[in-house]
C-alpha cells in the first residue's frame, strides 16, 4: 500500500517549478483552435487546503509559493509574464486575499480546457491512492469533458495514446515512493513515444540520489527521442543523505519559446525559492530537435 499524499507537499518549490512549466505547455496548447488532450498519469487529489494539518505539519508551501505572496514581490513578478500568470492562477483559485488552498496539475488542464473551449478537449486523470481517488472525484464533480481512471497508469496510460486529438501533454508526476518509480517512468516514456511521437512530455523528477537522475538522463537521451529539455532548481547542494535537495523538469517537444522563458526567470525563481548562496538551477537542452 503506497503511503505518499501529495498533501504534505503542495505548493513547495517543486511544485511551483512544475505547475509554472504546466501552464506554459497548456498555455501553448490553446494558441491552436484545434481540440487537444492532457492525459495526466499521477493526479494526486486536485486540490489541497493549506490550512490543514498535513499542510501545516510541513509548512513546505511557505518557502514555495508562500514566498511570492509578499506584496513586495508584486512589482517584482510583473516582470516574468509566465510566473505572472502563475500567480494569478493561484490567487484566483484562492477566495479571498490569504493563501489558503493550492491546486494541483488536475485544476490546471481543466482551467485549461475551459478557456480553450472546444468540447472534443479531453483531460484523463490517473490516480491510484484510495482517499486521494475519492478526493479527486468529489474535487471534479461531473464533467464530460474529464475522465478520472483510478487505475495504474504505468499499466493503463499506454492505453490512451496516441490521442484521437494526435496533439497533447502527457504529465508524468510521480511520487518516486517505490524507486521502481524511477525506471517505469523511462520504460512508460519510451513506448509512450513510440505512440504519440508528437506529443509534449513533462516529466516531474527529485534529485534526492543524483545518479537516479543521471540514469534517467541517460536513457532519454540513448533512446533517440529528440527536443529534450531540463529545467531544475536545488536548494541545497548534491547529498544522498538529507532528502530532496532539488527538483526538475525534463520536457519532450516543448513549446518553441519555453527555453527562453524559463532562462529569463529561472535566476529569479531560484533566487527567491532556495535563497542565493546555496542555490543552483538548470535550463538545458538535453537533445536538439
Ligand atoms: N500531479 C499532482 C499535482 O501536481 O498536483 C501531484 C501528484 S503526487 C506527486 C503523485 C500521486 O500519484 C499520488 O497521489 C499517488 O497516490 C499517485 N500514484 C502513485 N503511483 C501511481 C500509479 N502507478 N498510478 C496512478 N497514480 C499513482
Amino acid at each position: 500500500m503506497l503511503s505518499y499524499r501529495h498533501s504534505f507537499h503542495a505548493g513547495n518549490y517543486a511544485d511551483v517549478l512544475k505547475h509554472i512549466v504546466q501552464i506554459a505547455i497548456l498555455d501553448h496548447l490553446n494558441k491552436k483552435a484545434k481540440p487537444y488532450c492532457v492525459v495526466d498519469t499521477h493526479a494526486g487529489a486536485g486540490a489541497y487546503r493549506l490550512t490543514e494539518e498535513h499542510a501545516q505539519k510541513t509548512l513546505e508551501y511557505v518557502d514555495g509559493i508562500g514566498r511570492f505572496w509578499h506584496k513586495d514581490t508584486i512589482a517584482e513578478i510583473e516582470k516574468y509574464p509566465l510566473l505572472a500568470r502563475y500567480i494569478q492562477k493561484i490567487q484566483s483559485f484562492n477566495p479571498t486575499e490569504s493563501l489558503t488552498q493550492y491546486p494541483g496539475s488536475p485544476w490546471f488542464s481543466i482551467q485549461a480546457i475551459q478557456e480553450h473551449n472546444i468540447r472534443a478537449d479531453q483531460v484523463f486523470l490517473h490516480e491510484i491512492h484510495p482517499t486521494d481517488s475519492g478526493l479527486l472525484s468529489e474535487f471534479v464533480g461531473r464533467n464530460p469533458q474529464v475522465h478520472l481512471q483510478f487505475k495504474d497508469c504505468f499499466k493503463h496510460a499506454l492505453g490512451l495514446l496516441p490521442p484521437k486529438q494526435k496533439r497533447g501533454l502527457v504529465m508524468i508526476d510521480p511520487p518516486y515512493e517505490i524507486k521502481q518509480d524511477y525506471q517505469n517512468v523511462i520504460d512508460f516514456v519510451l513506448k509512450a513515444h513510440k505512440k504519440f511521437a508528437t506529443g509534449t512530455y513533462a516529466i516531474w523528477y527529485p534529485v534526492v540520489q543524483r545518479y537516479r537522475i543521471e540514469k534517467m538522463q541517460k536513457a532519454l537521451v540513448a533512446s533517440g527521442i529528440k527536443n529534450i529539455q531540463n529545467f531544475e532548481i536545488g536548494i541545497a547542494p548534491d547529498s544522498d543523505a538529507i532528502g530532496m535537495t532539488a527538483a526538475g523538469m525534463i520536457v519532450i517537444n516543448p513549446p518553441w519559446t519555453l527555453m527562453d522563458e524559463l532562462q529569463g526567470l529561472m535566476p529569479y525563481l531560484t533566487e527567491k525559492l532556495a535563497g542565493e548562496e546555496r542555490a543552483h538551477y538548470k535550463a538545458e537542452q538535453w537533445v536538439g530537435e
